[in-house]
């Protein structure tokens, strides 16, 4: 600790930096604001009768059957994105869904490059997991989130500090489907039948968009369940009322860069 307190007052004096990947060109480089404490920390949304369905670790083989199932339903989700996890972001028909998920209107988040337990890394090695997520974001999309989330949902002040330093909030849930915990179908459903079985709630839940199930049976029957009980499903800058993004410049366009 007294290293990392040491290291917060030496940065004070910097100001508004600017952090590099070493290999870094003007697309690489990111303004990171050294004097930020800690990032604020949301698990649901703010009004009630709101939800914002999210979906974790992606970009995978689904990710346009599920943005397909939420425009067909009129309803928006919020996809929080890996580097590479489940597959390579960079992959050609990843970049291609991505952008088909932003041009109907659901949101884009990210959920760290490599999908670590961040409080087990160095304050340096959290920068290299926001850093590389965030720059494969920006090429793809031209979109710099405003949103990450840790991966299972495991923070510490070390990664509230980095998410600062970026401009980013952290966003956990309130509700978790299960789906990435073993809990089977049905059970999956109810937390979706529970919860819009009363009125007057708010959530943001917690999908995972790298299983099959979670595309073609969760999601449908989800939808169905929070329409009926009278709840809109709304991107996550809606639910939070917050801006998505931080900023937004040209995508940009393929070259050696764009691996894993
Ligand atoms: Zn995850």
């Amino acid at each position: 600790m007294m290293f990392i307190s040491r290291a917060i007052v030496a940065v004070v004096a910097l100001s508004v930096c600017a952090y590099a990947l070493p290999a870094g060109n003007n697309s690489e480089v990111f303004e990171i604001d050294e004097r930020a404490t800690l990032a604020t920390v949301y698990t649901t949304c703010v009004t009630a009768n709101q939800v914002a369905l999210t979906f974790d670790d992606g970009p995978y083989i689904y990710h346009r059957q599920i943005v397909d199932t939420l425009s067909n339903a009129g309803v928006k989700g919020t996809f929080f994105l890996n580097g590479n996890n489940y597959q390579c972001i960079y992959d050609s028909a990843r970049v291609s869904d991505i952008k088909y998920a932003v041009s109907k209107g659901h949101e884009l988040a990210q959920h760290t490059w490599s999908h670590p337990e961040l409080p087990s890394l160095s304050i340096s090695q959290i920068r290299t997991e926001f850093s590389k997520i965030n720059t494969a974001l920006k090429k793809i999309t031209g979109l710099t989130p405003a949103f990450m989330r840790p991966p299972y949902g495991d923070y510490n002040n070390n990664v509230r500090q980095v998410a600062a330093e970026y401009g980013q909030s952290v966003v956990l849930w309130n509700y978790d489907s299960g789906d990435s915990v073993g809990v089977s179908i049905a059970g999956q459903k109810k937390v979706y039948s529970d919860f819009s079985s009363k009125k007057g709630r708010k959530a943001i839940f917690l999908n995972h968009e790298v299983y099959k199930n979670t595309a073609t049976t969760l999601l449908p029957y989800a939808i169905s369940e929070l329409k009926k009980g009278g709840y809109k499903m709304v991107t996550l800058s809606q639910c939070l009322g917050k801006p998505a993004y931080i900023s937004q410049v040209k995508a940009g366009t393929r070259d050696s860069s764009w691996h894993c």
